[in-house]
């Protein structure tokens, strides 16, 4: 990594001044600027090349002149208008900031030199400036800076702060959104026993039923649950809201199921990716065959893990504007803008149809219902359709970045946040969200390149809501099985 500084100082009065950017061959005048100077010290003495130009400046005795690791500089007189300057920025890995600073103040703020789409000069850029042969007081500073790419970059903490991550959570936990594909029961098992993870209820995407019961629920049916899985494939048949129902009734007779497993939509249908080509049609979750098997679910009590839309950061270009750019950077197979997907608006009018139409189902809206960033907004929904309801799934790393005003919703809103982490955790991982939930401790890491979050610190009748009470009350068969492996558990009102 390399550091400088280069100073011209150029002083003549009332400088009109005008700077320009070129990118390669390709002049763009990006900035112009006038100003009229007032400062009557002149220098009366021209110079022909940056070197002279410095030479003669750092004579100077208040002049503070170093010169380190710069581009070419190229000047050149143009008669009575003052000298040409041109600098080649340094092919080494650096970009540099050119910065004008008069008396010692610093024009920055004033004169951001940018390129295209307000992009910093790179390395090969030329940066030419005109400075009129009545100037004044002008600096001219270039500050070489290491280029980083924002996908390398993994900032070492130098605070030394408390780390009082809980070895298990304070209360059982039941873990409602959980996708335990291949893993083995066994192994869970173990996890949990760590980490204090009383119950897991899996979600079996695209797999059947049986398949995730025979696998889990059945070896440990006092530590595990099944989310009822819904046949998809056959969505274009005309017995397809029949069969489901059908076959939902079928299930919660013989394998006890705690709800539906996650229905997911990202904007393409309940099938798939949300990019996913539907040449039939997409049927969407508030699609008509979809509210015949809702209005079931309703009469079979069975709530739903429903997954409508994405983060709105997801929708955002992946951009120098981006909020967060390196984490997008890393994950940026998920990014949506640009596709044609339809609107997280628009997916949030689908939701707010199927509980218009259906406000006896138990919608259990998964990662905080998408609206991790406008939890106020989120609040307006809880309040007007009693029966919704939102786990945390992976939303600990953006609820964590406001830990005041979401350490306000959950307490505020304890009875409907359930725990929740979408995938098959690790013992550490399952920390990390109990550490957030339960502490109080500032620059959580979840992930190296992701910003580190702050604890909620909630009180303790909050957390027995959101890691077991909620879903006691709304969930079949979750209170009876804890009952069984925690005689004396309490379960608030
Ligand atoms: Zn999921």
């Amino acid at each position: 990594m390399c550091r400088g500084h280069e100073i011209w100082r150029v002083k003549k009065e009332n400088c009109p001044m005008l700077i320009q950017y070129r990118r390669g061959a390709f002049a763009t005048t990006v900035l112009s600027l006038v100003f009229i100077c007032a400062n009557s010290t002149s220098i009366g003495q021209t110079v022909e090349t940056a070197d002279d130009l410095i030479a003669d400046y750092a004579s100077y005795a208040e002049v503070d002149f170093l010169r380190v690791n710069t581009g070419k500089v190229k000047t050149k007189k143009l008669g009575a208008k003052g000298w040409h300057v041109a600098i080649e920025v340094p092919t080494a890995k650096t970009f540099t900031r050119v910065t004008l600073t008069a008396d010692g103040w610093d024009f920055m703020r004033l004169l951001p030199l940018r390129g295209g789409r307000g992009r910093l000069a790179r390395p090969g850029d030329s940066i030419e400036v005109v400075v009129p042969a009545d100037g004044v007081g002008w600096f001219f500073l270039l500050n070489p800076f290491p280029e980083v790419s924002v996908r390398e970059y993994r900032p070492n903490t130098l605070f030394k702060l408390a780390n009082n991550t809980p070895r298990k959570a304070k209360y059982p936990v039941v873990d409602v959104h959980a996708h335990l594909r291949s893993v083995t029961a066994e192994g869970r098992v173990k996890v949990m026993d760590a980490v204090g993870v009383a119950i897991v209820i899996d979600s079996p995407l695209g797999i059947p039923t049986e398949l995730s019961y025979g696998r889990f629920q059945k070896k440990y049916p006092d530590r595990f649950l099944t989310f009822a899985n819904v046949n998809f494939s056959e969505r274009f048949e005309e017995t397809f809201p029949a069969n489901v129902i059908g076959k939902l009734r079928a299930d919660v007779n013989s394998m006890e199921v705690a709800g539906i497993s996650e229905v997911i939509d990202k904007g393409s249908g309940v099938y798939g990716h949300a990019l996913m080509d539907e040449p039939r049609g997409k049927v969407h979750v508030d699609d008509d065959r979809m509210m015949a098997i809702w209005r079931a679910a309703a009469r079979l009590k069975l709530p739903v893990l429903l997954h409508v839309g994405e983060p709105i950061w997801f929708y955002e270009p992946i951009d120098e504007n981006h909020e967060f750019l390196q984490w997008q950077s890393n994950s940026f197979r998920w990014n949506l803008s640009g596709t044609g997907v339809p609107s997280r608006d628009k997916m949030m009018e689908r939701r707010a149809h199927i509980m218009d139409k259906v406000p006896e189902l138990v919608v259990i809206g998964a990662h905080m219902g998408h609206l991790e960033d406008d939890l106020a907004r989120l609040g307006e929904l809880l309040d007007k359709y009693p029966n919704f309801h939102v786990e945390m799934g992976v939303r600990h790393v953006y609820l964590g970045l406001q830990p005041n005003t979401a350490r306000k919703f959950h307490i505020k809103y304890q009875d409907r946040i359930l725990f929740g982490q979408d995938g098959a955790l690790t013992v550490q991982q399952y920390r990390q969200y109990f550490r957030f939930l339960e502490t109080d401790d500032d620059q959580i890491t979840i992930r190296s390149n992701e910003p580190k979050i702050y604890g909620l610190n909630l009180p303790d009748d909050v957390l027995r809501k959101i890691y077991y009470g909620n879903a006691a009350r709304l969930m079949p068969n979750v209170k009876e099985k804890l009952i069984k492996r925690y005689p004396d558990l309490e379960f608030p009102e």
